[in-house]
């Protein structure tokens, strides 16, 4: 009796193989047991061994992936050292001072703008400094005592009205 087996049973066994490299012929073969270190094909010319159609399809599968796995490995050795990876890093280096310089730019606006307030409230404090009336000095106080005495004035009501406010401010 023949026991049915369905593709996707199939596909999972051989999902479990790991793949190798023949020792003989150099190339990949399917290493369904560690023992191996020869493809099918080269443990059968080895062993004088019958070959079937089936030999020789997977001959001709492994020479496609041969061809397939040079082309892979070309691609990942040939990209680091092309003229185009090359041109794709002094892009994104260039990229990068573009990036760098608008940077710069825009701390030197920020420095400017920080320098230029800085400039205004110094003249504003300035402008508020000269603005205040200034306390009245003692010195000053006997000036005002001197230009405001009643003996200058007439005797004046008002000189001597003042006058003892500043006596007062003066401190007697
Ligand atoms: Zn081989």
């Amino acid at each position: 009796m023949i026991e049915m087996i369905t593709r996707r049973q199939l596909e999972a066994e051989v999902d479990d193989w790991h793949g190798a490299m023949c020792v003989t012929c150099g190339r990949p073969f399917p290493r369904r047991d560690v023992r191996y270190s020869q493809c099918l094909v080269c443990r059968k010319v080895g062993q004088g061994g019958k070959i079937g159609l089936n030999d020789k399809i997977y001959l001709w599968f492994q020479k496609k992936l041969m061809v397939a796995v040079d082309k892979m490995a070309a691609q990942q050795k040939d990209p680091p050292e092309s003229a185009l990876w090359w041109l794709q890093r002094l892009e994104s280096v260039q990229a990068e001072l573009v990036a760098t310089q608008q940077e710069l730019d825009r701390v030197k606006e920020d420095a400017s703008w920080v320098r230029g307030r800085m400039v205004a409230i110094a003249e504003e404090r300035r402008q508020a400094r000269e603005a205040a009336i200034p306390p009245l000095s003692t010195d000053m106080v006997r000036k005002m005592l001197f230009l405001c005495h009643p003996d200058r004035h007439d005797g004046s009501e008002k000189a001597a009205e003042v006058t003892k406010i500043l006596l007062k401010m003066r401190g007697k």
